[in-house]
């Protein structure tokens, strides 16, 4: 989980936007929401249905929605998210464990045909991370 995170943070994973670079004929659709083109920022953040599980994964912690954008959240989180105590610690797993799982459910869309539903991908990263 760490590495597809890691990877993640220096946008390197091969979403649609990327791959459309190499192959112009490439799908540049969302295929989570089969809208806006399909890159780390909208993959993890702007995504309808990255959102709701980040708007779940919220209420669950006690903390609203802060809203920030995929770039601007990564750098306020480099900043806020310091040191080994254990709500850093909590802060740090459950983004890893999140980006790991909507990165999944991106796969098995496209690799398999199948999507759970955002709620169902909410509860297995809370069960992950428990
Ligand atoms: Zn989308």
């Amino acid at each position: 989980m760490s590495f597809i995170l890691w990877v993640a943070i220096r946008g390197r994973l091969s979403t649609r936007d990327r791959i459309h670079k190499y192959d112009p004929m490439a799908v540049t659709t969302s295929v989570l929401c089969n809208t806006y083109p399909k890159s780390h920022a909208h993959l993890f953040f702007e995504c309808l249905f990255s959102r709701t599980i980040w708007t779940q994964l919220m209420n669950i912690c006690g903390s609203p929605w802060n809203g920030l954008c995929w770039n601007a959240f990564i750098d306020w989180a480099s900043t806020h998210w310091r040191g080994n105590s254990p709500a850093t610690v909590a802060n740090k797993l459950c983004l890893g464990v999140a980006v790991y799982h909507i990165w999944r459910e991106r796969n098995c869309a496209i690799f398999e045909g199948t999507q759970k539903t955002s709620l169902v991908v909410a509860h297995s990263i809370i069960d992950t991370i428990r």
